[in-house]
C-alpha cells in the first residue's frame, strides 16, 4: 500500500518513534505523531480577551498565532492485538498533518497489521486518516470501534443542516468515511469493556458522543483522553473557559472539570491527543486549576 509521507515526514516520524513508552500490564503503549494542526488562536479561544489569554499562553511558550497543536495517535500492542486509538488526519485535511502512515512504518507496523482502530470521536484530525489516497480503508484488516452516540449523531440526516456552516464540511466528511467503513465498524456504549482491559468512558461535549478510554491492569491505568482535555495550557489552568473546537462548549467544560478532578485525585496517567511531550503525562492540582506534568 502506498505511503504518503515525504522524506522529511519520514525522518521526523522516525525521531518521534522512540519505541514503547509505557507498559500497563501486558499492554505496551507508545504514541505516534500525525504531525500538527495549524489553528488561529481566535478559533480555539473565541470568548477570552488577549489580556486573559496571553499571560497563560506566554507562560507555556505557545503565544504564537496561529497555534500548532500536536497530534498524538496511541498505538497499543497486547498479545496478537495491534490497536490504534484514532487514525490521524489523512492526506486531505491539513498539510502539516497526515504523517501517521510514515510514523507507523518507522515503528515497524504496516497498516495491514493493525487489528483494531478505536475512535474517540469523528473530527477530521482523528477520523480522516482511516482511508488511504484512493478512499479505501487504510487498515483493511482492522475492526473499527465508534461509540453509538457518536455514530448516531453523524449519521443523523439533520446534522449537516443544524451543525452550522463552519462545521458542515466536517459533518459530510465524517459521514462519507463512516459509510465506507460501515461493515468494519462495531459500536459500543459508555462503560463497555471494548477490548480486554479497555473501558469506554463518556466525555461528551467536544462532540455529542466523545469517548475517552481507561486502560487498566490491576492498580495500573492510563486514560486515553482524545480531546476531552484538548490542550496543556488554558484548559488546565482554566478548565471552565470555553474552547472553540468543542461543539457544546459548556458540556465539554463540565466533562473536563470532572475528569481533571478525578485524574489529579487518582494520579492516573494520561495520553492526550493534542498534549505536548508526545501526549504522555499526569495531572496535578495547581492553585485553583491544574497543570500537566509530562511523564
Ligand atoms: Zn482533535
Amino acid at each position: 500500500m502506498a505511503l504518503a509521507g515525504s522524506a522529511a515526514g519520514m525522518a521526523s516520524a522516525a525521531a518521534a518513534s522512540g519505541g514503547d513508552q509505557l507498559m500497563i500490564g501486558d499492554m505496551s503503549l507508545q504514541t505516534l505523531s500525525d504531525g500538527n494542526l495549524v489553528l488561529p488562536q481566535g478559533f480555539l479561544f473565541p470568548e477570552q480577551s488577549p489580556e486573559q489569554l496571553m499571560p497563560i499562553l506566554t507562560r507555556h511558550g505557545v503565544a504564537q498565532d496561529p497555534m500548532e497543536p500536536p497530534l498524538n495517535v496511541t498505538l497499543m500492542r497486547q498479545g496478537d492485538r495491534v490497536v490504534l486509538f484514532d487514525a490521524g488526519s489523512g492526506p486531505a485535511f491539513q498539510a502539516s498533518a497526515g504523517q501517521l502512515p510514515a510514523a507507523l512504518e518507522a515503528a515497524g507496523v504496516s497498516p495491514e497489521d493493525v487489528t483494531h482502530v478505536v475512535f474517540t470521536h469523528c473530527h477530521p484530525d482523528h477520523l480522516w486518516g482511516v482511508l488511504d489516497d484512493f478512499d479505501d480503508p487504510l487498515f483493511a484488516n482492522a475492526e473499527h470501534f465508534i461509540g453509538q452516540q457518536e455514530w448516531d449523531f453523524w449519521f443523523d440526516p439533520s446534522t449537516i443542516d443544524t451543525i452550522g456552516e463552519a462545521r458542515a464540511t466536517m459533518a459530510a466528511g465524517a459521514l462519507r468515511r463512516m459509510e465506507i467503513l460501515e461493515d468494519q465498524i462495531t459500536r459500543f456504549r459508555d462503560g463497555e469493556e471494548i477490548l480486554p482491559g479497555v473501558a469506554a468512558r463518556a466525555t461528551y461535549g467536544h462532540t455529542p458522543g466523545h469517548m475517552s478510554f481507561e486502560l487498566r491492569s490491576g492498580s495500573e491505568s492510563v486514560m486515553v483522553l482524545g480531546d476531552a482535555i484538548g490542550n496543556s495550557h488554558v484548559s488546565f489552568e482554566r478548565p471552565d473557559w470555553h474552547v472553540g473546537s468543542d461543539q457544546d462548549a459548556a458540556m465539554a467544560a463540565v466533562a473536563r472539570m470532572s475528569l481533571l478532578d478525578q485524574l489529579a485525585h487518582e494520579q492516573t496517567r494520561v495520553i492526550g491527543y493534542h498534549l505536548p511531550e508526545r501526549g504522555l503525562g499526569q495531572v496535578a492540582r495547581k492553585g485553583g486549576g491544574y497543570r500537566f506534568i509530562p511523564l
